[in-house]
């Protein structure tokens, strides 16, 4: 008796749904769908705590959120700069067929 006590004990902890460690529900697979929203500052402030909250303790999210944000201010600078050059022409890369 004592020890079918024991087993049902030991399914309940198996059937508790999640661990209070130190890992919310919000996943790093959440926090890179919202890292645009959030860098666009379109997250309601619940989104917005979630999510800092998880980059608070993922090392992982933060670098990416780094990268995400220098890849963004590169490629406006770079688009800014290409149209600045390439302003008044039309792209015409093939020597014209004249004649
Ligand atoms: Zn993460």
């Amino acid at each position: 008796m004592a020890s079918r006590d024991h087993a049902r004990i030991k399914r309940r902890v198996r059937a508790t749904p999640r661990p209070m460690k130190k890992r919310p529900q919000f996943s790093c697979r959440d926090a890179t769908d919202l890292i645009g929203d959030y860098l666009a500052d379109t997250l309601d402030s619940f989104e917005r705590r979630s999510f800092e909250n998880h980059l608070s303790g993922c090392a992982d999210c933060v670098a990416f959120l780094a990268t995400y944000k220098r890849t963004v201010e590169l490629t406006r600078a770079f688009l800014a700069e290409q149209s600045l050059r390439t302003k008044p022409t039309g792209l015409k890369l093939r020597p014209a067929m004249t004649r």
